[in-house]
């Protein structure tokens, strides 16, 4: 891999997190990516499938993701011929809370919003962490105010395990510098304003301008607007930072 002409940040940012997944996939065994497919995700998918690291990735299928979320599954299989992990959440809780407040009632207020999270994603996740010793995430510091103090390493005492987030300090340019040097495939939607991807009637496209996460959950605050994947009792979890 080659990239002419790149900014010494870039390169730091890099070295660095090709050494902390190193480091996870010897240290911290077994470990596992949650990838969403996004582009964050898919240059740690490409660093660990290229490099044979010891780290299983998985992505939580909601039910409700975009089609061209999961027209990357079979392309990422092809490209590395490894395949992702799916996790789904439970049909009959699902049936629940649908035969109870409705398909869509996650517009409606921000506990049905955060119940759903919890069935469609945060359950699922509990299930595809049970057993091991550390996880990885494709989270930016740059990516929203609540994101803003994230730190590479942290103690998930929730979940009784290391959390990495390799990319902490890489910007937007970074991830699309990375993409492009290494022709790796991303999702479709964000050349139509999605800078950040969810379930497809949580997520919008932005204007120029927005916050790269100003399309997800758009119609909430944007101190709330966490899926509760990364989070403690309500409070995000960076209850120790180690790095
Ligand atoms: S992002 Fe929306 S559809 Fe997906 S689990 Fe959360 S509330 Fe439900």
């Amino acid at each position: 891999m080659s990239f002419a002409n790149v900014p010494v940040d870039f390169v730091e940012h890099l070295e660095e997190t090709e050494a902390i997944l190193a480091r996870v996939a010897e240290e911290f065994s077994p470990a596992v990516f949650a990838s969403s497919l996004a582009a964050e995700d898919m240059v740690l998918t490409d660093i660990i499938f290229r490099n044979e690291l010891a780290i299983d990735i998985f992505t939580l299928e909601t039910g409700r993701l975009h089609a061209e979320t999961l027209a990357m599954l079979p392309r990422i299989s092809a490209r590395y011929g490894r395949d992702i992990t799916l996790f789904q959440p439970e049909q009959t809780t699902v049936d629940e809370y649908v035969n109870k407040f409705g398909r869509n009632a996650f517009y409606d207020s921000i506990d049905l919003r955060k119940e759903c999270c919890r069935i469609r994603k945060v359950e699922p996740l509990q299930r595809a962490l049970a057993g091991k010793k550390a996880w990885v995430t494709g989270q930016r510091r740059s990516q929203s105010s609540t994101r803003a103090e994230l730190a590479v390493q942290e103690d998930d005492v929730a979940n009784n395990m290391q959390k990495f987030n390799p990319l902490a300090a890489w910007s937007e340019d970074d991830v699309w510098r990375y993409l492009r040097a290494n022709q790796v495939p991303y999702n479709p939607l964000h050349d139509k304003g999605y800078p950040s991807i969810g379930c497809e009637p949580c997520t919008r496209a932005i204007q120029p301008g927005e916050d790269v996460r100003a399309g997800r959950w758009w119609w909430e605050n944007a101190d709330t607007k966490e899926c509760g994947l990364h989070m403690v009792d309500g409070k995000l979890i960076r209850i120790r930072a180690t790095t």
